[in-house]
């Protein structure tokens, strides 16, 4: 049976090391690299999260698959659990879970205060073990964007950039709700039509490294969250990232990560800001709320527009009604963008199309 699973983000990837012992699988990702909203750069002693940089607490999935992919014992906690906020004026900590609700995560009640989970050397370890083990098992073609996947008699058609097709037994999407929109509006009509209008928000990160006498706080905690009212340029909350997780930094040195909730101008063009700009912003927000002495060491600027699903209730409704149109055929949806946010949903519901796949051929 041959798979082809589009989209070698977490979902794409798991479901992929689930079929590879048994199926005759290729994975097609439009970056030049796998990962998708993983990317972790590790660089001078420093543990760079571009992207996620862990996962629920609860999850059971995720430290399954890294012990399936041979890293059972990289899973670290965090190394702290106070969290501060700040009003515009004070830095106070929080009670447990207050930074989560606040900041609107959708978060299960049960999550809240118990902490994220990640992994020693940084959630894109997860992904290098994932490609590592799918290295000559798998046909893995980055730099190709999938154009069209249709229904055929037989299986399933996808359409590559360069005018050729691949037949499958079955495809997995796996990718975001505008990727499967246009993949699927040929084939679904109205039904994955609708996925092109699918609620994001963009993200924009900004990690800072400092000497650690030029910070004067004791970065005693995970970081502080900004009150609404308070907000300036987008800043909603930052991580003291050396704190939060063991080996994050080389001694003596710590790192903080600002996160912002960009406007879509400050992104794509003539206004887009450059990362000089994002710094700026970032070491001006920082100062605002701690003291610092002197400049950055380093600095990384991560975008990620349109990165983050919302799951109200039009677009699981929009999900569930693509679903049921693609019922009747072997096309499966898979990942954070289709069943619930987070690397713990993305890892599961890959999990799950795999399952699926296999359920069905027997
Ligand atoms: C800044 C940031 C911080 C985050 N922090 C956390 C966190 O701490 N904890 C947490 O649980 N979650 C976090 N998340 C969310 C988490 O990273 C995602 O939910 C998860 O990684 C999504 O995995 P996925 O495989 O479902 O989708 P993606 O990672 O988006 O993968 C989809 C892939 O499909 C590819 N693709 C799209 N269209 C095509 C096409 N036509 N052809 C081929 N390939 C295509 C894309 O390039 C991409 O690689 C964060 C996200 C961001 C952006």
């Amino acid at each position: 049976m041959r798979v082809i699973v589009i989209g070698g983000g977490l979902a794409g990837l798991t479901c992929a090391a689930r079929l590879a012992e048994h199926r005759e699988l290729t994975v097609i990702e439009s970056r030049d690299r796998l990962g998708g909203q993983i990317l972790t750069e590790l660089s001078d002693g420093f543990v760079i999260e571009r992207g996620a940089e862990g996962f629920v607490f609860r999850s059971e999935a995720v430290p399954r698959l890294a012990a399936n992919q041979g890293m059972p014992d990289e899973l670290i906690g965090q190394s702290v659990m106070r969290s501060y906020g700040f009003d515009g004026q004070t830095l106070r900590e929080l009670a447990p879970g207050e930074a989560a609700t606040f900041l609107g995560f959708q978060v299960p009640k049960d999550d809240l205060g118990k902490g994220i989970r990640s992994l020693r050397r940084g959630m894109g370890s997860l992904i290098w073990a994932l490609r590592g083990n799918l290295d000559g098992r798998v046909r893995v073609r980055t730099s190709t964007a999938a154009q069209r996947v249709e229904p055929t008699d037989d299986g399933a058609r996808v359409l590559l950039p360069d005018g050729r097709s691949l037949d499958a037994d079955a495809v997995v999407v796996a990718t975001n709700a505008r990727g499967a929109a246009a993949l699927l509006t040929d084939a679904c009509g109205a039904p994955a039509a609708a996925l092109d209008s699918a609620p994001t928000l963009s993200s924009v990160t900004v990690e800072l490294a400092f000497e650690r006498a030029a910070i004067e706080h004791a970065l005693d905690g995970t970081g502080f969250v900004v009150a609404l009212d308070a907000q300036r340029d987008g800043l909603r909350a930052c991580t003291f990232t050396s704190a939060k997780f063991i080996d994050r930094a080389p001694p003596r040195k710590v790192s903080v990560r600002l996160f912002f909730r960009p406007k879509a101008e400050e992104l794509q063009g003539p206004d887009a800001l450059d990362d000089d700009a994002w710094c700026a912003r970032a070491l001006a927000g920082l100062r605002r709320v701690i003291p610092v002495r002197g400049m950055p060491l380093r600095s990384w600027v991560s975008r990620w527009p349109d990165a983050l699903p919302v799951f109200n209730d039009a677009h699981r409704a929009a999900v569930a009604a693509l679903e049921a149109t693609l019922a009747d055929t072997p096309i499966l949806l898979a990942g954070s963008a289709f069943h619930g946010s987070g690397i713990d949903a993305a890892v599961r519901s890959g999990d799950q199309a795999a399952q699926r796949l296999l359920d069905a051929s027997g």
